[in-house]
């Protein structure tokens, strides 16, 4: 959550950081500030709401520093307003910070520092960490007196944090540090670029140092060096990441959640990439996974929080009916309290978009810890969560910018079925004709997504009926049920409208009477094998007087429903990367006929990087 900019360079600083918040704020939207070094004096700008509200603070253009530092907020620790907004300063302002995270210890140590004479100006847990260094560098000696108090102050700080610190005393340096929160560092052509994340950096450069946990970074004029929790040095690797410059703009769309929707057919041509070819086994070779130790396995867990979660569910069912090993889904905020039964039998599959989800981290170092082998799915390369897990797999979906997830659930969906394919393949679970039909049937998944963008005029028809509506129901049975899942979180992400989605056979059982006239029910309905019970219950709802909208692949006219979209027939295992299309464009017109902003819906931010 939260997104940090910094810079250090020979270019005017406020524009780049400014440009940098720009492309960000969709991981926090409801305060931006930013700080630049004015020869030997750090000027703070900020102020609750959008990043564009910067630029009407005076004196903003007539910033001449090359360094500086930004963020916009995603508040944890006090309300949005200006006194919370960072950077914060330390009371004699030699010391500025950005942070991103939480700090868990903030009490002990606000009462520790008031008690040494400091005091504290906002509600955040922020506010301790400038006053803890300037706690500590005034106790200092020595050359390394600014990298050496940033050092014993983050040793204090317990939770998580990426933080960026200027100091008025070393007007030309910028140190930068991170524990569980992400920052990456751009070497661009005029200089270096911090940020959050990759796509914010990508008209800058292409080439990434990806900061390991309290490895602290400083940063002055043209030169880095990079130091250990001891504060010993070393060299480190520059990392060349190939996504391309325009992954991260609109390219004419109005919004980044219909161009990420309109990119899931190229998305998903290169999550299935190289990996898998007909007449050829699955391509795993950056991962191995041998027989020995797949056929000791008795359990696989799939670990995830929100859409990824969703991903995880029809996972489930690849490795369930393709490999035979039984599969657990679970939420990660809830997996890591339930004393899980993990043991170096049980292999853990974590997934998250960004790879720095805070929850799926923590499973996953749990998991690590009771001896299971753990595999990664993300779509950040050298994100936190890759570097943690014995395994990676990427979705390769390019960069997805809108908060409200697309391209990365179609295209984990789509990973999880070849990784099935793959473990099947090492298994010799399924006849080699069922392996290349499904083969297949992936291969032709770009295409067929084709089809169901084409539904986007109907389901915007039907968006115009239904806007104004408070409830919703998003009912189906089997794979077409974690769709369900997926439509109504797509729903109240970024409409706001409340929606419950039920397996279909479960409605009687309860949330029937909750259906009343013209209520909209919106079924999915794509395996053959439970048509008929599908149908029953979507009558039923209509008895009780529901409008009804069909996301279908069969022949229903008998039925005589009305708003059926017709999407293509697939394997049912993987109808849920087609059937979930008219969904999210339902979302999407929605939110769009209610006024909303899709990208950056109230409350939510891209990369939960908080538990
Ligand atoms: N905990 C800090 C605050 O509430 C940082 C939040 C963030 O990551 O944006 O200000």
């Amino acid at each position: 959550m939260c997104g940090i900019v910094g810079y250090v360079g020979t270019k005017k600083a406020y524009p780049i950081l400014i440009n940098g918040l720009t492309a960000l704020e969709y991981r926090g939207y409801d305060s931006a500030g930013i700080a630049s070094m004015e020869e030997n004096k750090i000027c703070v700008m900020k102020d609750k709401g959008r990043v564009s509200n910067l630029n009407s603070i005076p004196g903003l253009t007539d910033l001449t520093g090359t360094i500086g530092i930004a963020h916009t907020r995603w508040a944890t620790h006090g309300k949005p307003s200006k006194e919370n907004s960072h950077p914060h300063m330390d009371n004699s302002e030699t010391f500025a910070v950005v942070h991103n995270g939480i700090i868990e210890n903030y009490n002990d140590l606000r009462k520790f520092l008031t008690d040494n004479g400091y005091k504290f100006l906002s509600q955040t847990d922020t506010e301790v960490i400038p006053n803890l260094i300037h706690y500590y560098f005034s106790k200092e000696s020595g050359d390394n007196k600014f990298l050496s108090a940033v050092q014993k102050a983050t040793a204090d700080l317990k939770g998580s944090f990426a933080i960026e610190v200027l100091s008025s005393l070393y007007p030309n340096q910028m140190i930068v540090v991170r524990k569980d929160s992400p920052l990456v560092i751009g070497k661009g052509k005029e200089g270096y670029h911090i940020a959050s994340d990759i796509p914010a950096l990508l008209e800058y450069t292409r080439d990434f140092y990806l900061l390991d946990d309290y490895e602290y970074t400083v940063i002055e004029n043209n030169s880095i060096s990079f130091y250990d929790k001891n504060l010993n040095e070393h060299s480190k690797e520059i990392k060349n990441i190939e996504w391309a410059a325009t992954a991260a703009e609109k390219n004419g769309y109005d919004d980044y959640m219909l161009k990420e929707i309109y990119e899931q057919p190229t998305a998903i041509r290169e999550t299935i990439g190289s990996r898998l070819k007909l007449g050829e086994p699955c391509d795993f070779s950056d991962i191995e996974i041998s027989k020995d130790y797949l056929s000791t396995i008795n359990k696989i867990y799939i670990v995830a929080c929100g859409t990824a979660m969703h991903a995880g569910l029809t996972g489930k069912k690849f490795i369930e009916n393709l490999c035979k090993i039984p599969v657990e889904v679970d939420i990660a905020s809830e997996f890591r309290y339930r004393n899980p039964i993990v043991d170096s039998k049980t292999l853990c599959i974590f997934i998250s978009q960004s790879g720095e989800t805070a929850d799926t981290i923590a499973a996953l170092k749990l998991c690590r810890e009771n001896g299971a082998k753990t595999l990664a799915v993300s779509n950040v390369i050298g994100s936190s969560i890759t570097r943690e897990a014995d395994y990676t797999i990427y979705t390769h979906a390019g960069p997805e910018i809108a908060v409200a997830s697309t391209k990365a659930y179609t295209s984990q969906v789509v990973l999880l079925g070849i990784l099935a394919v793959y473990f099947a393949e090492i298994l010799g679970s399924q006849s080699q004709e069922a392996i290349e039909n499904i083969k297949k049937d992936i291969l032709e998944l770009p295409q067929k997504v084709e089809t169901s963008l084409k539904s986007a005029d109907e389901v915007k028809a039907f968006a115009k009926q239904i806007y104004g509506e408070k409830d919703m129901f998003f009912i189906g049975r089997g794979s077409d049920y974690n769709v369900a899942l997926e439509g109504s979180l797509k729903l109240k992400e970024i409409s706001y409208i409340h929606s419950e989605a039920y397996a279909s056979g479960e409605l009687k059982h309860g949330p029937i009477a909750l259906i009343e006239k013209d209520i909209t029910v919106i079924s999915i309905l794509t395996d053959e094998n439970l048509v008929e019970k599908s149908i029953s219950n979507i009558q039923e709802v209509i008895t009780r007087g529901a409008k009804t909208f069909i996301i279908t692949n069969l022949d229903l006219s008998n039925a005589h429903f009305e708003n059926v979209i017709h999407i293509e027939k697939t394997n049912p295992l993987l109808s849920p990367i087609l059937s979930v299309i008219p969904l999210q464009l339902l979302s999407y017109y929605i939110s769009k006929e209610k006024g909303l902003d899709v990208d950056k819906p109230r409350n939510l931010a891209k990369s939960v990087t908080v538990e």
